[in-house]
C-alpha cells in the first residue's frame, strides 16, 4: 500500500472496489493532489494537462458528496462542448457504477430541446453540459439548481475561450450560494482569475507538470 492508493482517502468502500475492478489502481498527481481537499468539501482549482486525470478528480468528489435518496440535481459539470460532456458523463457512470438508481442526465446544445425537457421533468442527481443549452433551460424555468451542492468547471479555459462567459454568470447566479466549487483547466488565461475570485472561497490551488 502506498500513499497514493484511493483506499487512503475517505471514499466509501463501495467507491473504492469500483476503482479497483476499474483497473485504476492508484491516485495519478492531480487526483492524489485535489482529491482530499474535494472530499472535505473545499474549493479547489486544479491545473493539469490532458490525460491527468481530472475528470476522476472531481467525479469522485461529487459523487462522494451526492445523496442518491435525495432525487434532486446535486452535482452539475459544465464543460465546453458536447463531445466533452459526453466522455464526463460516461465517465462519471462508470465511477458510479456501484451506486444504484443514480441518474446521469447530459444537457448540450446542437441536441432536440424536446427530449432534454422530458428528461428535467423526469429528474437527476447529475447534470452535465455545456453553458449555452443549461443557461436556456434555466432561463425557461426548467431545471432547478436549488440542492446544488457541488458545481464543476471543467476545461474553464476552453469554456472562455468559447465565449460563455456570460451564460457562466448567468449560472452562478441561480445556484445556491452556499456550494463546494471546483475548476479543472488545463491552462489558465488571464480571464480565469475574476471568475475565480469572484464565485470561490478560499480555493486550493493545484498544479501539476507531468501527467503520472
Ligand atoms: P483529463 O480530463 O485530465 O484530460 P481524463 O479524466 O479524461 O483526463 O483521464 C484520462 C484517462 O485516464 C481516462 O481514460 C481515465 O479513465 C484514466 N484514468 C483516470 N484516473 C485514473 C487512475 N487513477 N488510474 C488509471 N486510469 C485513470
Ligand atoms: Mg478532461
Amino acid at each position: 500500500m502506498t500513499e497514493l492508493d484511493f483506499s487512503n482517502t475517505n471514499l466509501t468502500p463501495e467507491l473504492i472496489d469500483n476503482l479497483a475492478s476499474l483497473g485504476y489502481q492508484q491516485m495519478t498527481p492531480i487526483q492524489a493532489q485535489s482529491l482530499p481537499a474535494i472530499i472535505a468539501g473545499k474549493d479547489v482549482i486544479a491545473q493539469g494537462k490532458t490525460g491527468s486525470g481530472k475528470t476522476a478528480a472531481f467525479g469522485l468528489g461529487l459523487l462522494h458528496h451526492l445523496n442518491v435518496k435525495r432525487f434532486r440535481v446535486q452535482a452539475m459539470v459544465l464543460c465546453p462542448t458536447r463531445e466533452l460532456a459526453d466522455q464526463v458523463a460516461k465517465e462519471i457512470r462508470k465511477l458510479a457504477r456501484a451506486i444504484h438508481n443514480i441518474k446521469v442526465l447530459t444537457l448540450c446544445g446542437g441536441t432536440p430541446t424536446g427530449p432534454q425537457i422530458g428528461s428535467l421533468e423526469h429528474g437527476a442527481h447529475i447534470i452535465v453540459g455545456t453553458p449555452g443549452r443549461i443557461e436556456d433551460h434555466l432561463r425557461k424555468g426548467r431545471l432547478n439548481l436549488d440542492e446544488l451542492k457541488t458545481l464543476v468547471l471543467d476545461e474553464a479555459d476552453r469554456m472562455l475561450e468559447m465565449g460563455f462567459q456570460d451564460a457562466l454568470e448567468l449560472i452562478f447566479s441561480l445556484c445556491p450560494a452556499k456550494r463546494q466549487n471546483l475548476l479543472f483547466s488545463a491552462t489558465f488565461p488571464k480571464q480565469i482569475k475574476p471568475i475565480t475570485e469572484h464565485i470561490m472561497t478560499e480555493p486550493l490551488m493545484v498544479k501539476v507538470e507531468s501527467k503520472h
